[in-house]
């Protein structure tokens, strides 16, 4: 362990009680992260700090988080931690002195999270002419419990909000912000857009491909689905299997139509993944719009996109159809 002395802190209470503040309310994972690279390394001045997340079996490094001289980066490569240094620190589990091939001792922490399972590992370089003291290493400590706790939180988030397949916002976040956007324009006026899609004989390219093959067209239609909406407008998600549905604030009926156009041209001509050569998918889609007046409860709202959506199938699929 590195030398300890003296009692004074860098982190008086009330920079303590403002990072409890922050960490408590935030639930964007990158943010945390970076937010707990920058207080270790100022709290012990440290050139580099490492936060290393392990995956779901708690035996592999996912990912790491560096913070280097200032720089934050990202290495992707897992890896698993038998036999590395990490591993006294994961089975004791406590903070401690780790010897890393070809770099500098590092101190490194646990990061426990509910039913005391080590779900992350911070580690920083110390210099050898900085001795820590024992109310560093106790904020140290206190930091790693907020951080372990913040981030077990954001997967949950995630896990309440997203949908595990797509990414997409799931089905109880869209009733949610559609009652939202509803209750914004009675209040405010404007329009709004509801664009409903479903993928044209899915069963086909799950019953020819398989499973893993129809899994991967929902991913891939995932992604076209949010480059065709607006970025931090439009409100996309998975409505069901293979249904997607977009909220679309201020937009009217024109404007519906060219979203849900283009995404229905996006996909025909979208070379979807296949095993030998790229796959062809097409979509349906139903599209109903509303503003101040023509107010309707989002039960009759849904409907309306659903019946569009019937006839665009009953009329040939691969098309839109708006409710006018
Ligand atoms: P249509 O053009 O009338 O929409 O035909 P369809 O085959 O797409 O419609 P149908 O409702 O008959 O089939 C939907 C299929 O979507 C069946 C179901 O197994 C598949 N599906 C739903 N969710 C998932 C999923 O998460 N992954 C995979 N691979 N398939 C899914
Ligand atoms: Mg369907
Ligand atoms: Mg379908």
């Amino acid at each position: 362990m590195p030398e300890i002395s003296g009692f004074e802190e860098k982190y008086s209470f009330q920079d303590i009680n403002d990072a409890a503040s922050f960490i408590a309310v935030e639930t964007d994972q990158k943010k945390l992260i970076l937010f707990a690279l920058k207080s270790v390394a100022y709290l012990v001045s440290s050139e580099r700090v490492e936060l290393l997340t392990l995956t779901e079996d708690f035996k592999s490094v996912r990912n790491s988080s560096i913070l280097s001289k200032g720089e934050i980066f990202t290495e992707g490569k897992g890896f698993t931690l038998a036999n590395t240094p990490y591993e006294k620190i994961i089975n004791k589990p406590v903070m401690d002195v780790i010897s890393i091939p070809d770099s500098p001792e590092r101190l490194c922490l646990p990061i426990i999270g509910s039913r005391e399972i080590v779900t992350g590992l911070l580690t920083m370089e110390i210099a050898q002419d900085n001795p820590l003291k024992v109310s560093t290493l106790d904020q140290l400590r206190m930091f790693s419990t907020m951080i372990g706790i913040a981030l077990e939180r954001s997967n949950y988030y995630h896990l309440a909000v997203y949908d595990g397949l797509t990414g997409l916002y799931n089905r109880r976040q869209f009733d949610i912000r559609l009652r939202e956007e509803l209750s914004r324009i009675t209040r405010y006026g404007g329009d709004l857009g509801l664009l409903l899609a479903d993928v044209d004989h899915f069963k086909n390219v799950n019953d020819t491909y398989g499973h893993q093959q129809g899994d991967t067209v929902l991913i891939e239609l995932a992604e076209v689905f949010l480059i065709t909406v607006r970025n931090n407008v439009d409100i996309a998600c998975r409505y069901g299997g293979e249904e997607f549905i977009a909220i679309l604030p201020s937009t009217n009926i024109e404007g519906s139509r060219i979203a849900a156009e283009r995404f229905r041209q996006n996909c025909e001509t979208h070379p979807f993944s296949g095993q030998e050569e790229p796959l062809k998918v097409t979509v349906s889609c139903g599209v109903a719009t509303i503003n101040k007046e023509s107010a309707i409860t989002p039960k009759e709202f849904i409907r309306r996109a659903d019946e569009m959506l019937y006839q665009a199938k009953e009329g040939g699929r691969n098309q839109v159809r708006v409710w006018e």
